[in-house]
């Protein structure tokens, strides 16, 4: 890799200040955490860091303040939450930088955590501004970013503060780095993408990408009806961009130029409406009737995929089969990735998943941990499998 890796710094850091990207942005519903991954992966850089007798101050983003001071998106109530999940000492300070930010770091005694208050409390986080990054930059003697799922964006805390310390790739940022080259610039052939979802046009530089890069393409979710209603089947009432036929075709063709095998349900579940239980059939994928909407794949899809998967060497997973919130049209969803899960340990698929509703998607199968690795980014990781440099790994490059 062409980044600097946390091995490469000095072993003791005894009164170092390192600057710490993290990203707090976590999940919370009445002041209460309701998923902890993204603090629990951040362990091993602060294991790393602490150790070795670092003083480590960390910065984050929470929310969306626009630039200004905001009790509701104050991290204050995570510094207990980290002390707890990290075992170590964690203190507050009421900015992230100034006079505050020198005071809480003039208490720090060597392996102590320091939390810093929202960066977006600032303007000049969003704006990059580089008099801000260098306000930041001054708390530390080394910067290190472990924020991937924030590195699609140019902020003072994930490239601005590049140019004023030394920068250094996290433990996590390197882990997301190494799971999505293996998966897409360096893979094992034969790679197969499942794209599911919503909408083709929330998804279409991916589908682009996915095409010159992968073997097969595995289409699902309701962004598949509009395939079908492309290649001339009728639809009924499922959900469908009919803006989107055109580029449709052009996908489908684009395909076959490229040599990637598209795959699109031959069956599927389809219902009287998008609620629990609704009344519901599997039909083929030319035979779906006026009335019903089409909410999962069916058995013979799911067997025809199950076989794609078989042949496969590597497995990049973004977006569920069908409507998985609303059983049982989770069942697609969970029956694939309970084989790509099996796959995964018993033939060494290399299977990578993230973006947006996917790990919830993937969790609620229970086959999540599986997988040989779950992205916790959504936009990056999203930016990342359409081919876009992101600016937080630019800036990390030698
Ligand atoms: P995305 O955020 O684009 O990955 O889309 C996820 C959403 O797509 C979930 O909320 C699913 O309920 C929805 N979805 C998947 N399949 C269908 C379908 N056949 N009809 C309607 N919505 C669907």
């Amino acid at each position: 890799m062409d980044f600097r890796l946390l091995s490469e710094l000095p072993d003791n850091l005894a009164g170092k200040f390192i600057l710490l990207r993290a990203d707090l942005n976590v999940p919370v519903q009445k002041g209460d955490v309701t998923d902890y991954t993204r603090i629990d992966r951040l362990k091993p850089s602060i294991n790393f860091l602490t150790s070795r007798n670092a003083r480590v101050i960390v910065l984050s983003h929470f929310g969306r303040p626009k630039g200004q001071p905001n009790p509701e998106y104050s991290l204050s109530f995570l510094a207990p939450v980290l002390q707890e999940r990290w075992s170590v000492s964690v203190a507050f300070s009421k900015d992230c930088c100034g006079e505050l930010a020198k005071e809480g770091k003039s208490s720090m005694n060597d392996g102590d955590v320091l939390l810093l208050e929202n960066t977006r409390f600032h303007k000049g986080e969003t704006e990059n501004n580089p008099d801000f990054s260098k306000k930041l930059s001054q708390l530390g003697d080394y910067f290190v970013n472990d924020a991937f799922s924030a590195a699609h964006r140019a902020h003072a805390s994930t490239v601005g503060v590049t140019q004023f310390l030394p920068a250094y790739a996290g433990c996590l940022m390197e882990a997301e780095l190494e799971a999505l080259n293996k998966a897409l610039e360096n893979p094992v052939h034969p790679v197969t993408a499942v794209v599911g979802g919503a909408k083709i046009s929330t998804k279409l530089e991916l589908l682009e990408t996915l095409i010159t890069k992968v073997d097969n393409l595995i289409l699902g979710g309701g962004m598949a009806n509009t395939f079908l209603k492309a290649q001339g089947h009728e639809i009924g009432k499922s959900l469908c961009e009919n803006d989107m036929l055109e580029t449709a075709k052009s996908i489908l063709e684009k395909c076959e130029s490229q040599n990637c095998k598209l795959y699109l349900p031959v069956d599927v579940v389809a219902a009287d409406g998008f609620e629990q239980n609704s009344p519901h059939d599997v039909y083929e994928s030319n035979k779906i009737p006026q009335n019903r909407m089409v909410l999962d794949a069916g058995q013979k899809s799911l067997g025809i995929y199950k076989g794609v998967l078989d042949g496969s060497k590597t497995l990049v997973w973004n977006g569920p089969l069908g409507a998985f919130e609303v059983e049982p049209f989770d069942s697609g969803t969970n029956d694939l990735a309970s084989y790509a899960g099996k796959l995964t340990n018993e033939n060494g698929l290399i299977s990578v998943a993230g973006g947006g509703d996917t790990v919830s998607a993937l969790e609620k199968s229970g086959s999540a941990s599986q997988f040989s690795y779950i992205s916790t980014a959504g936009g990056a990781f999203l930016e990342w499998l359409e081919g876009k440099t992101l600016p937080g790994v630019q800036a990390l490059k030698r």
